[in-house]
């Protein structure tokens, strides 16, 4: 089962060594946040040891070091994505920023009233609410394409759904509830011939398939820095750069200027029309340490490795009497949702948090998708490439025990 140095790997992660009430931490929420490798921590402390300075605008040594540091990151998340340039990757502060940065330029830029948006049953909040902002600014109409029994977006009632009034297609790449990998390469393609733009959410994605933007032909594709083993407080917004040069500044500030009196503004050159303020240097220097981390592993290796924790979990979770996998699609993800008949996942939750395991409980930040499903919220456990079948076993012991409790 072992495709690379478990060990190793874990030693990396000196949180993984943590105990809770006394017994070992099995972190079973890396869709949540992921934990942080040793060269991620140390990379922050070494910024602010040795090259803390602002950037850009300095005449002076740390400046301009600091300047390289955070461009040469820039150009990092570009080549980890196959983006054509850097100046097509902003930094802003993740998933959330950059839909909104999206969601309130593109429609100010290209929608008009009446104009429609389409996103899926499967969204995160962050992937609804700021599209329904939007829409009540500018009289916009939101659509939403229909998932399947087993969490698979329905391609034929998408396809119905993008229509001449549609501007934007706006979906996740995988489902944080039922990890559901979406056949987003397909679907931009069915959305380009009818010239809909798209915005790819790739929050849970960039951390367990490779992505190539190009490739997939995505006009934006977003996601957070925490969720691919770097720091809080700095995500990526990738776009095309045709489609950014058209799009209005989001904020307003120093760094996003070229020239400014005290009537008018001319805007710098991209990326930084989008970057208003000191921006996140250190976050994005340990960003590109963590993507670094992921691709000397391999991106591949990774994904089959945890498709095999997938594969092993899910198979002991379906012994266990009156469980309900919620999200059962061909293409999965290492996300399980899941419920009992009787039990109430908090209930479950705070027990097995006594017993060391972390999950998640609740509606995910996707209230709509839960209400959908009809469940009072799930359980979920995310596998990230540190996690072990040693840890998948204690936890469905440790989850017996729980459901005998509460039963
Ligand atoms: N989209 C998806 C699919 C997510 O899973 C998440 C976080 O869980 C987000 C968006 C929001 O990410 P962030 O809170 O890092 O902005």
């Amino acid at each position: 089962m072992e495709l690379f140095n478990l060990d190793a790997i874990r030693a990396d992660f000196p949180i993984l060594s943590e105990k809770v009430y006394g017994k070992p931490l099995v972190y079973f929420d890396n869709a949540a946040t992921t934990q942080k490798p040793l060269c991620v921590l140390n990379k922050i402390t070494e910024v602010y040891t040795t090259q803390n300075a602002n950037i850009h605008r300095g005449v002076h040594y740390l400046s301009q070091k600091a300047t390289m540091a955070h461009e040469n990151a820039r150009q990092t998340v570009a080549d980890f994505l196959g983006a054509r340039s850097s100046k097509e990757i902003v930094f802003t502060r993740g998933t959330t920023e950059s839909i909104n940065l999206v969601a309130t330029a593109f429609t100010e830029r290209f929608c008009k009233a009446g104009d429609e948006i389409v996103f899926t049953q499967m969204e995160h909040h962050a992937n609804i609410v700021p599209w329904q902002m939007a829409a009540q600014r500018a009289g916009l109409i939101l659509r939403v394409a229909p998932i399947n029994e087993r969490g698979e977006l329905i391609l034929e009632e998408l396809d119905k759904l993008l229509t001449a009034k549609t501007k934007l297609l706006t979906l996740a790449h995988i489902s944080n509830v039922l990890g559901t990998i979406n056949p987003v390469k397909e679907i931009i393609k069915m959305a380009h011939q009818k010239g809909i733009r798209v915005l790819i959410d790739g929050a849970q994605a960039v951390a367990h398939s490779g992505v190539n933007v190009v490739d997939l032909d995505a006009d934006f594709y977003v996601f957070s820095g925490h969720k691919i083993y770097g720091p809080t407080g700095i995500g990526v917004l990738y776009g095309k750069s045709e489609l950014l040069e058209e799009l209005p500044p989001y904020q307003g500030g120093g760094e996003m200027i070229q020239n400014v009196t005290y009537e008018k503004t001319t805007y710098n050159e991209l990326p930084y029309k989008f970057e208003a303020g000191t921006p996140d240097y250190v976050g994005s220097v340990a960003l590109a340490t963590a993507l670094d981390y992921v691709t000397n592993i391999g991106i591949e290796r990774i994904a089959s490795y945890e498709n095999e924790l997938l594969e092993y979990a899910t198979s002991k979770l379906l012994e266990i009497p009156d469980m309900r996998i919620i999200g059962t699609a061909a293409h999965k993800c290492s996300v399980i949702s899941f419920v009992i008949a009787g039990i109430h996942p908090f209930d479950l939750g705070t027990l097995l948090d006594k017993t060391g395991v972390a999950v998640r409980t609740g509606n995910h930040c996707a209230q709509p998708l839960i209400d959908l499903l009809e469940v009072p919220g799930t359980v979920r456990i995310s596998f990230a490439f540190y996690n072990t079948r040693e840890e998948i076993d204690y936890f469905i012991a440790q989850l017996k025990r729980c459901i005998a409790i509460l039963k």
